[in-house]
């Protein structure tokens, strides 16, 4: 099997580390479980320019992002049994910067794609990815309308009532490995269609 993993939000727990940031900067208190959107701006009552040149100040928060629990044991388990690449939506110029991230907290992975876009589609396809892992609802969404199935990493923002044929909405890292372990062991999987 060949998993493809989204790096923010999924490894790392970007949002901790943004909502933190936010509040100190312009003085509100709005906690993590409060946010119900993936856009801050819209989360924040601020315009799209703001929050994009709060961020590209802020490019340190890409490196005190804590790993998501769970995640680096996870991975590693996995790229033992199956080849990972990790898929973001960073901008190629950040690769340096996300590989040595990803080597302080002892991620285990075969291949990272800095995309510097949200539409993976094309670089999954490439790399012959057969399950992904995402946070982000659109992105869930537009890949699994291309026939990959997609494990939508649960998070207050991503909480849908409806999910279509082909996405599953698992909480935490401990379920998802639980879930693809299945997988491995060529169990079929709900939700999925069995068929990876
Ligand atoms: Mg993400």
């Amino acid at each position: 099997m060949h998993l493809g993993v989204d790096l923010d939000g999924v490894l790392g727990d970007i949002l901790a580390v943004s909502v933190r940031a936010l509040n100190d900067y312009f003085g509100r208190e709005v906690r993590v479980e409060e946010v119900r959107d993936y856009d801050l701006s819209k989360v924040y009552g601020l315009s799209r320019e703001e929050i994009r040149e709060f961020f590209a100040a802020r490019q340190d928060l890409l490196e005190e992002m804590p790993p998501m629990p769970g995640a680096g044991p996870c991975l590693q388990s996995l790229s033992r049994r199956c080849r990972v690449t990790i898929v973001t939506a960073r901008p190629p110029f950040q690769e340096d910067m996300t590989r040595n991230w990803l080597a302080r907290h002892g991620f285990a992975y075969h291949d990272l794609v800095l995309v510097g876009s949200h539409d993976k589609r094309e670089a999954c396809r490439r790399a012959g990815i057969e399950v992904f892992i995402d946070d982000r609802l659109e992105n869930a969404l537009m890949l699994a309308s291309e026939g990959l199935p997609v494990i939508l990493f649960a998070a207050p923002h991503n909480r849908s009532p409806e999910l279509p044929p082909g996405v599953v909405s698992l909480e935490g890292w401990e379920t998802i490995y639980a879930y693809l372990r299945c997988c491995l062991e060529g169990a079929p999987l709900a939700g999925l269609g069995g068929g990876l």
